[in-house]
């Protein structure tokens, strides 16, 4: 990882060193800064020895998020002590409910459309990325999948959740919105760190402009049709300089457009059978009637018991989009 080589974290260590020994200066007494002052320190030290960035139990690597994030740790997750254990599960629990708050209402109706979602994470914090926003006469839908799973993912999701909502509130046609999502994701994160997402507008005529960012097709029901909407680009963040299409589709009243994440595309049963998109597109069209928190349910509990039991094995996200029947 670029951000993490020596130079980089030195060059780091020593500002917040000088920093702090300013303020040592104003108040000697500070345990608590003294202690900071002598981790710092001793963390330079290791990166002496050549032992910075390894556990001092077991002496394999720490994880890297972790070290990115607090550069003065000095054990792996497996030899943490009991109260650095219960830290770090009280810092989950608040990344959990501060991803919950993150996401729109679980149902939600706008200008002849409804819609709803079911968001499952794995774990306690999801990479999947889910938002919709109301603007003026215009609402934006946005169902993605950053790369990876866990924390990593989640700070990548609240990241493009940040982005988004910057650059909606601007008022751009949907393609430069995801070109400069893409931009801004790319630059301001690592190279390796890239996120597949489908990003539409929806307008209170039926009609729908979309961008599909290298993500799983959704599945457009029109008549007992199921149609797919293809890739327009590369997931955002691959490459800064990346252009993306955009497309338009018109729903008619009932019909309906369903957005999920590869983690019920993908999902394996007990006996390593693919879920596939071919049985979601069955299972949509065959509950295409339903209103969307129902079809949503419908799909789900369909999952549900295709996998017997059998634990997912990454985030999971549904959507459906329906234009109000008549
Ligand atoms: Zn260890």
């Amino acid at each position: 990882m670029e951000m993490l080589t020596d130079g980089f974290v030195r060059r780091q260590l020593v500002e917040r060193k000088r920093r702090l020994d300013s303020v040592v200066g104003v108040s000697p007494e500070d345990p608590g800064l003294r202690r900071l002052l002598k981790e710092i320190d001793s963390a330079l030290e290791r990166m002496d020895r050549g032992t910075y960035g390894l556990c001092e139990a077991c002496h394999e690597s720490i994880e890297a998020e972790r070290l990115a994030s607090d550069p003065l740790v000095r054990y792996c997750l497996d030899h943490l002590t009991p109260a650095e254990r219960s830290a770090l599960e009280q810092d989950l629990e608040t990344a959990a409910r501060m991803q919950r708050d993150l996401l729109p209402p679980p149902q939600w109706r706008f200008d002849g459309w409804e819609a709803a979602y079911h968001y499952a994470p794995l774990g306690a914090v999801s990479g999947d990325y889910c938002d919709v926003v109301v603007r003026g006469d215009e609402a934006f839908l946005i169902v993605g999948d950053a790369a990876g799973k866990g924390i990593t993912a989640s700070m990548l999701m609240s990241h493009l959740h940040a982005i988004f909502r910057t650059l909606i509130a601007v008022g751009l046609p949907v393609d430069q919105l995801v070109e400069r999502a893409s931009r801004l994701f790319c630059e301001s994160t690592l190279s390796t760190y890239f996120a597949t997402l489908v990003c539409l507008r929806v307008l209170g005529d039926g009609s729908i402009e979309f961008c599909n960012a290298g993500h799983c097709p959704p599945l457009l029901v029109q008549e007992g049709q199921v149609a797919r909407l293809e890739p327009t680009g590369v997931p955002v963040g691959m490459f800064c300089e990346g252009s993306y299409a955009m497309r338009r589709a018109k729903l008619m009243p009932g019909d309906t457009l369903f957005i999920y994440t590869d983690g019920a595309s993908e999902a394996r049963s007990g006996a390593d059978e693919e879920f596939g998109e071919r049985r979601l597109a069955d299972c949509v069209r065959r509950y295409r009637d339903l209103p969307p928190a129902e079809l949503v349910r419908a799909c789900l509990g369909e999952l549900e018991q295709f996998l017997a039991g059998a634990r997912r094995s990454d985030d999971l996200t549904l959507m459906a989009l329906r234009r109000v029947p008549r």
